[in-house]
């Protein structure tokens, strides 16, 4: 019997990428039998529900939204208003205040004491969820995240990292994001493409620059960096996120991404994030912790089961696009 099975059902973590891209941004994080979070809110009410519809979820299991930064596309007035209707904590950083402060729907939930703020500090959400801000270079105050889950019973805690809206990445943001279970970085555009895209010269040196967006080339060498410093059985998922519909093609990104994973040596799932519909959709299980009592579990690889019971969850969902290295 596969050790996939024997783990509780209410263990599972699920992560879904609800849209990505310039045209708005969201993720859910959820873990069963508890309460989710979303990171971002770039999407309006009526296709952030269709888009949780789609991944089976919906508000009532959402308790806190974590704000990366205060960009159009990462955060849409509208949807502020749902979370003031259904009491739902915002987490920003102080800093993202003076954008958000003109917008009615961050004044209301400020009145009602529903907004929160980050430091460079690790926190607590509602839901338990263990909340790594990871500061990240980006016009304006920008951050990535590494998300734990509740570890209960003998299972260990699964993480997830998200880094987007990053102009150019450092050796710290690399050590915060090791041994994550599913890793989520932003492959924004391939350099060519952006040189020739006619774009106006300022908005193509802003992309290219260090506070801009990754490329691929540069996404791929964090992950590198990365998955240098992660032990052998984490990092089962790689996620490309927020991929320029005008300066990037899935393939390129995936092709970037796939030369690093095989230098590893590694056997790591790689999904192109899109900006619609919402993919992937991650139901990832936790690892049993080392149990000397049970030969029977005893010295099998510690990444297989998480692997097999993940692309199996995966596989149903259409529009997959899975890269087997
Ligand atoms: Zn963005
Ligand atoms: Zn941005």
């Amino acid at each position: 019997m596969g050790g996939w099975t024997e783990v509780e059902p209410d263990m599972t973590l699920q992560f879904a990428v609800l849209g990505s891209g310039s045209r708005g941004n969201s993720a859910l994080v959820y873990q069963d039998g508890g309460t989710g979070l979303l990171i971002d809110i770039g999407l309006g009410p009526r296709v952030l529900d269709q888009r949780l519809a789609s991944v089976r979820s919906d508000w009532s299991r959402i308790s806190a939204v974590v704000l990366t930064h205060t960009h159009g596309d990462h955060i849409d007035p509208a949807t502020l208003q749902v979370m003031v209707r259904r009491a739902i904590v915002l987490y920003c950083h102080e800093a993202h205040r003076e954008s958000l402060e003109i917008d009615q729907g961050f004044q209301d939930l400020d009145r009602l004491g529903l907004v929160r703020h980050y430091d460079g500090q690790p926190f607590l959400a509602p839901s338990g969820f263990r909340v790594e801000p990871i500061p990240l270079r980006h016009d304006g105050p920008t951050f990535g995240f590494r998300i734990e889950s509740v570890a209960r019973r003998r299972t260990r805690a699964i993480g997830v990292g998200y880094l987007a809206d990053c102009g150019s990445w450092s050796e710290s943001m690399a050590d915060s994001l090791a041994d994550v279970d599913v890793l989520g970085v932003e492959f924004n555009h391939d350099v060519a493409m952006q040189k020739a895209s006619g774009r106006s010269p300022a908005l193509i040196a802003r992309n290219l620059g260090d506070w801009g967006h990754l490329s691929n080339r540069q996404a791929a060498e964090l992950v590198r960096s990365i998955l240098k410093r992660s032990s052998r059985d984490r990092v089962g998922h790689l996620v490309l996120l927020h991929l320029s519909e005008q300066c990037n093609r899935p393939e390129l990104a995936i092709h970037e991404a796939r030369e690093v994973v095989q230098d590893t040596g590694r056997r790591i799932l790689i999904h192109a994030a899109r900006q619609t519909p919402a993919h992937p959709n991650l139901i990832v299980r936790p690892h049993r912790t080392v149990n000397q009592a049970n030969p029977a579990t005893a010295g099998r690889p510690r990444g297989w089961a998480h692997l097999r019971a993940s692309s199996a969850a995966t596989a149903t969902l259409p529009g997959l696009k899975l890269e087997l290295p």
